[in-house]
């Protein structure tokens, strides 16, 4: 007998009918014979709704307030879900997060959980009941609600996993696993059957969307394996856990994309200390997060430094660079939005030479121009004319051999 977390996201409980098919599938797994603690999301669409609602009240809205107004969302489906366990026969025990209490910090919008008691968990589970906790909610000291951040579903199931020490942690979404790209755009991609945290971890920070990043960190901290699985068919997902030997046999496990990607280059800085510390310093005090920074000397003690922001955030950071490049002595600064990061990721790397060359290559090959490279030890990724984005994933999946083998 197992103990299982279910973490079931918004698509699969969109309306009554899903949320009543869910019930279905938990009381299977329960008549298995194994012990199961479901975490669920609020319905589709229904916090950005929600969202919608408070920016007609406040052009920013209070952050204590929208807490909460955005836990209503999973208040709806946790009771849904345990009225359609008991019309089937079985019990079920709904708790909103300072039931439990989920306890986390103040910083409301994006709380972190700092404790988890299970004693009402563990009490539900001996009733033979399936408890069933609204995810994305916690309290904090002063018993104020709070929420954890867009997505935080995951990393309330996966804390809850680890509080009870769960054998698995379940994450049912709409797709059948984690792919080795991104399948709207390259109809090649394969189901990935198993892939380590680290993975995970830059796959979801290069812009994989099925698991927010936190869940997998907490998830790799705690060793806890996750499944990520659809909820509409019974077919086995994606496993992620701990690396093992026979991850390092494959070069590249996968490619991901980012549109959402701008370029900032600052001409002829005067080059002396200080002037990096300059230019970023502003720049990071206003919350916008530089990913990639190329620095390059030219003659003359002058420099350029490019690097890339969220495109989200680019005019705001050109507002801020102008200035800067004013103070310091720049010649000009220069904006490009229409780019984009293509990465491929894998353990392999760090026992092989070569990746990045290859993946130069298969770039050259298909005349796309390469702007930007970044590498870390297992992942190299490549800023690119945002025109070439489909090719260029399309040819590195192939080039790396990740293409279905048709069998
Ligand atoms: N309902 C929240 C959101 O849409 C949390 C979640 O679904 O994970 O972000
Ligand atoms: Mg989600």
């Amino acid at each position: 007998m197992a103990l299982v977390v279910q973490k079931f996201g918004g698509t699969s409980v969109a309306n009554c009918n899903r949320i009543k098919r869910v019930a279905d599938r938990v009381i299977r797994r329960k008549k298995q014979g194994d012990d199961v603690v479901v975490v669920l999301s609020a319905m589709a669409g229904q916090t950005n709704y929600l969202i919608s609602l408070a920016l007609e009240m406040q052009s920013q809205p209070d952050r204590r307030e929208l807490d909460v107004l955005l836990a209503t969302g999973e208040q709806v489906t946790i009771s849904l879900f345990s009225m359609a366990v008991k019309a089937r026969g079985f019990d079920a025990e709904s708790f909103l997060g300072y039931q439990i209490p989920i306890e986390t910090d103040t910083a409301h919008t994006r709380a972190r959980i700092r404790n988890i008691p299970t004693d009402r968990l563990k009490r539900a589970i001996e009733q033979g009941k399936i408890p069933v906790v609204a995810g994305f909610q916690g309290v904090d000291n002063l018993g104020d609600i709070t929420t954890l951040g867009r997505g935080g579903s995951d990393t309330t199931a996966v804390a809850v996993a680890v509080a009870l020490d769960a054998d698995v942690c379940e994450i049912y979404t709409d797709v059948d696993g984690v792919y080795t790209t991104d399948p709207n755009i390259c109809p090649a991609a394969r189901k990935i059957d198993r892939i380590s945290y680290e993975e995970m971890l830059e796959m979801a920070s290069l812009g994989a969307k099925v698991l927010e990043i936190r869940s997998v960190e907490f998830a790799m901290r705690y060793n806890m394996p996750l499944h990520v699985r659809s909820s509409f068919t019974e077919n086995p997902g994606t496993m992620v856990v701990k690396e093992d030997e026979s991850m390092e046999d494959v070069l590249v496990s996968a490619v991901t994309y980012s549109k959402d990607e701008a370029r900032i280059t600052v001409k002829k800085v005067p080059d002396k200390p200080g002037i990096a510390a300059s230019l970023f310093n502003p720049i990071s005090e206003a919350n916008i997060v530089v990913d990639m920074i190329i620095q390059n000397t030219r003659e003359g003690n002058l420099t350029d430094m490019t690097f890339t922001v969220p495109k989200g955030d680019y005019e705001q950071a050109m507002e801020i660079v102008k200035r800067t490049a004013d103070e310091i002595g720049a010649e000009s600064v220069a904006g490009d939005r229409g780019i984009s990061k293509v990465s491929i990721v894998g353990v392999g790397m760090r026992n092989h030479a070569g990746v990045a060359s290859k993946m130069f290559d298969i770039l050259a090959r298909h005349g796309v121009n390469i702007l930007m490279i970044s590498t870390s030890e297992i992942k190299v990724s490549c800023i690119i004319d945002e025109k070439f984005t489909e090719l260029a994933v399309r040819a590195l999946h192939e080039g790396f051999g990740l293409d279905k083998t048709d069998s």
